[in-house]
């Protein structure tokens, strides 16, 4: 595979297949990469406009067992700082959200041990309920800074 025919290909706005999207993961140097998607980005809105999102970061929990060397905001379970962010808590965070012109909330948290599926299930359904307007970025995979293979 050479990197000048997957960016043609991409430049074309053909889709890469898993393997050459691997094989770029590998390879591609970042500065190369982003040049190459702000072209597209160039070809896609040739107006040129950009727009923004204004949303707010809010924790789940800072309890996590994951132990990340890096990490300063978890905290181990029964922690006496150790917090599962309640209703009462959102409500006032994404009333202030909304108010400042926001309309999304990025939710991350610690791995908390005794949370599982449902726990997020039930806390996202009760958000919507109340704020249908408010959009949830949830659960997003995470990779930590140290495993990171940055190519500049
Ligand atoms: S998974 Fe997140 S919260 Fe947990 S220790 Fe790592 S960086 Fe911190």
């Amino acid at each position: 595979m050479e990197l000048s025919k997957l960016y043609e290909k991409a430049l074309g706005l053909e889709d890469l297949t898993v393997e050459e999207g691997v094989f770029l993961y590998h390879h591609a140097p970042l500065a190369e990469l982003m040049q190459v998607a702000d072209s597209i980005r160039k070809i896609q809105v040739p107006h040129g406009k950009v727009t923004w999102q204004i949303d707010r970061n809010v924790n789940t929990t800072n309890v996590c067992i994951a132990n990340c060397k890096f990490c300063n905001f978890f905290r181990v379970p029964g922690h006496k700082d150790a917090y599962i962010t309640d209703m009462a808590t959102y409500r006032k965070k994404i009333t202030e959200t909304l108010r400042l012109g926001g309309d999304q909330l990025l939710l991350q948290g610690g791995h908390h041990p005794e949370l599982g599926l449902q726990f997020y299930v039930d806390t996202f359904k009760a958000i919507k309920i109340e704020f249908p307007q408010i959009k949830l970025h949830t659960l997003g995979p995470r990779k930590s800074p140290i495993s990171v293979n940055w190519k500049a």
